[in-house]
């Protein structure tokens, strides 16, 4: 089967056709750096890590590019807020971002192009747009012109009155027509402002976006991925600026979003009290729970975030990684090792089918009860492979299971892993003099802290956080 996309600019799934098979090309919005990422923010991350890792399967090269917007009129406002130095803001929340990011198993893309890096093609961009006719200057700004653009609203699919009502709150009079969006305004001395034919002056966010594309990506490329809220303006603004920019029929052939993420069903807000941050969350349970948890759902459908949901998430990798837990069975001698293991081909249709990771986890629950069931050895040993691939094309289930296992959660027990080893001893010394009486009383305590032990066939104990 081949993949297919639900693309936003026709409204249907689609057989997805690179440009060029040789070479696939993604670009997704990044963060505005001046705060922690909250859990909204982690869900396009997440969702197109899988995009990538499914395309790195398929095709030979990929290129992901996710920009780090580092000039915005928020971090200028966090700054007069703070009165910490706006390098200082960006750079320190660029570093927490990828290491949040890190935390969720997502790989870090082949570019991260920063803003404040790419002024000059923001420039370069802008004057083709004057040239062209579809961008003018006025009062050290410069706008393009959307009566200029007869396409303009094909992807939000926005009328006229939508587009004039949405504009309606940033009238200015030096606007042509009211749905016309800025592209570079004036800074006062006071702000970070770049040199330029129209003043010193800074960026609009959406011509970064366009400018960065199209220097790591070139005029046109493959798919284009964000949120649902950025379809309207902020996609539909890319799109009219590089398109009439370049002469170009689309910016990107494939335009994908994800749904809404509410934390218990209400919009997340920091005025509800319930905004999380993904470094609050990653206190609370691992990274790969989270992401197990951003994958539950289908990366199109709203998703509701509760700590019960969150409990369950980390609840099914237990499940998961149950069976990667448990020793191999002695291979009967003369048995031929088994083979290395293929990837779980319906993990991938289910993948290729939309991203359904849904439907791709479900397939990894079978699959381990499947090891479960299995009393063939070399079987087993086969499908516990299978299972780890299968996981890997979701960015779960790579860690070694004992550490899985044993990484302590708030909560549980205060033990250290050298508290428990030595209770272990203690209870296997308790065993050799045969006071079972002992030994029973010590695996009890451990039970109460939360700690389950295993007695393998091989005479070694293992223990486990319950
Ligand atoms: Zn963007």
């Amino acid at each position: 089967m081949p993949l297919q996309v639900y693309n936003t600019l026709t409204r249907r799934k689609e057989t997805f056709e690179p440009i060029d098979p040789g070479h696939v090309r993604l670009y997704v919005c990044g963060p505005t750096v001046y705060d922690f990422a909250h859990l909204g923010n982690a869900r396009p991350v997440v969702a197109f890590d899988v995009l990538y890792r499914l395309l790195k399967r398929l095709y030979p090269r990929v290129t992901y590019v996710r920009n780090i917007t580092d000039v915005d009129d928020k971090i200028i406002d966090a700054s007069k807020a703070s009165g910490e130095p706006i390098d200082s803001i960006t750079s320190r929340t660029t570093r927490a971002y990828q290491q949040d990011m890190a935390a969720l198993g997502a790989l870090p893309p082949d570019v991260e192009p920063r803003a404040t890096e790419h002024i000059a093609e923001m420039i370069r961009l802008i004057e083709m747009l004057i040239q062209r006719g579809h961008a003018y200057a006025a009062e050290g700004h410069v706008l393009f012109s959307v009566p200029s653009m007869a396409e303009y609203g094909r992807l939000s699919r926005h009328n006229r009155e939508e587009l004039i009502a949405g504009a309606r709150i940033d009238v200015a009079p030096y606007k042509k027509d009211p749905a016309d969006f800025v592209l570079w305004k004036p800074s006062t001395p006071d702000i970070p402002g770049w040199p330029s034919p129209w003043g010193r002056g800074r960026p609009g966010w959406h011509i970064e976006c366009s400018a960065m594309s199209w220097k790591h990506l070139g005029e046109t490329f493959d798919l284009h991925g964000g949120g649902l809220d950025l379809i309207f303006p902020h996609h539909e603004n890319e799109i009219a600026q590089s398109r009439s920019a370049h002469g170009t029929p689309v910016m990107a052939r494939y335009w994908m979003h994800n749904g809404f993420l509410s934390v218990n069903s209400d919009k997340m807000s920091k005025s509800l009290g319930n905004f999380f941050t993904v470094r609050e969350l990653l206190a609370e349970a691992p990274g790969e729970a989270l992401r197990y948890f951003l994958l539950s759902g289908h990366y199109r459908a709203p998703l509701d975030f509760t700590r019960q949901g969150l409990a369950e998430a980390k609840a099914a990798l237990d499940r998961l990684y149950t069976p990667l837990w448990t020793p191999d069975p002695f291979l009967p001698a003369g048995a031929a090792p088994p083979a290395e293991a293929d990837i779980p081909a319906d993990v991938v249709d289910a993948l290729l089918d939309d991203l359904n990771t849904p439907l791709a986890l479900s397939r990894l629950h079978a699959l381990a009860s499947d090891i479960n069931r299995s009393r063939d050895p070399v079987e087993h040993v086969r499908l516990k492979g299978r299972l780890r691939k299968g996981g890997g094309l979701l960015g779960l289930l790579q860690q070694n299971a004992d550490a899985w296992f044993r990484a302590p959660s708030p909560g549980g027990t205060k033990l250290g892993e050298a508290e428990i080893e030595q209770k272990i001893a203690a209870r296997n010394a308790a065993r050799k003099a045969r006071n079972f009486a002992e030994a029973d009383r010590i695996r009890q305590e451990l039970f109460q802290e939360g700690i389950v032990l295993e007695d393998r066939p091989s005479g070694n104990t293992e223990w486990r956080r319950a």
